[in-house]
């Protein structure tokens, strides 16, 4: 399938050339030179414009920083050049409103969009292993899988048009608020006397037991593999979370839903990259919170 590929940064790139290994023919854009000469090395071709990409696709992935680059992509260059019978396929983690509007454009076109955001990072793209949240038709849906299937371990879905991105920043409000409560414990044991690999060995087996505490472990130790062992470097980026957490909250804002924690998750990683933190893994807010932060 010849397959148009609009935003090769840390994610795209990797995910275009899984799209290639998959056996597509892959026209790939992006404003930097140097990420179409990386995409074009690992076996796609390279456009002249998102519009060049897109003639002649029967589908079409974006992956850009956030709603204003999808929206202007779209409306300046992937509509007027898309077939009817071209699916859309957005998988930038964006806004509720933004991702429902512009597949409201694509409908009343007769495209087919659906918005797919990713959960996984850079190395998930790099290996073909990131989890897609889907939101659009049902008969998108299945268009979409196979496409998706290529450059992960998961597809689901999750409803209509926008429940894909609503779904993930959902997920990501309650991983944020659930790293800060797990870092706050685990600074409260220190201070009370307990060792962190005591209270983890408690706790991991007792209610406060979660993904942040035995997964991705905010202290070095008691998990090798969580970033807390290599200084909080790689994982899931500080800044990332924060913009998916003031996604979140802008989302509950549009539609009246409490969230004082996810607000509160959002204050804290808002001063933490405030002070330098933006690169480092969030569970690195323990450092925030324990007072040994110093960016640098
Ligand atoms: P990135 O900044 O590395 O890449 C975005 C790319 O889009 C850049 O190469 C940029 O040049 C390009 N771009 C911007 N405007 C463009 C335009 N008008 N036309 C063509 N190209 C354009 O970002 P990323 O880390 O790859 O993230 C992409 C999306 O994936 C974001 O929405 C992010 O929130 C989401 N995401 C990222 C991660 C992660 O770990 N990096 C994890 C999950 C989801």
């Amino acid at each position: 399938m010849r397959i148009a590929f609009v935003g090769l940064g840390n994610m795209g790139g990797g995910m275009a050339a899984n799209l290639v290994k998959a056996g597509h023919e892959v026209a790939a854009f992006d404003l930097s030179t140097d990420a179409i000469g990386r995409a074009v090395a690992a076996g796609c071709d390279a456009a002249r414009s998102a519009a060049d990409a897109v003639g002649g696709a029967a589908a079409v992935v974006t992956m850009l920083p956030a709603g204003t680059h999808v929206a202007a992509v779209y409306a300046d260059a992937v509509f007027g050049a898309a077939a009817e019978d071209t699916l859309l396929l957005d998988c930038s983690t964006i806004d509720v409103a933004t991702a429902k509007a512009v597949a409201a454009d694509a409908a009343a076109r007769g495209q087919s969009m659906v918005d797919a955001p990713v959960s996984g990072g850079i190395a998930a793209a790099n290996a073909g292993t990131l989890t897609f949240m889907v939101g659009g038709t049902s008969d998108a849906f299945v268009r979409a899988q196979p496409i998706l299937a290529a450059m992960g371990k998961a597809v689901l879905h999750a409803g209509a048009a926008g429940a894909g991105q609503a779904a993930k920043i959902c997920n990501n409000l309650l991983l944020g608020a659930s790293m800060v409560a797990t870092a706050e414990a685990f600074v409260l044991a220190g201070k009370l006397g307990l060792d962190a690999q005591t209270f983890f060995d408690i706790s991991s087996k007792a209610s406060g037991q979660c993904w942040s505490m035995t997964s991705y472990c905010p202290v070095p130790g008691p998990v090798p593999a969580s970033p807390a062992n290599r200084n909080y470097d790689g994982g899931f980026a500080s800044a990332l979370m924060l913009k998916d957490l003031k996604l979140a909250v802008e989302a509950a804002q549009a539609v009246g839903a409490a969230v004082p924690m996810g607000a509160q998750a959002e204050a804290l990683y808002q001063i933490f990259v405030g002070l330098g933190g933006a690169a480092k893994d969030f569970s690195a807010v323990t450092k925030l919170l324990d007072g040994s932060w110093s960016a640098g």
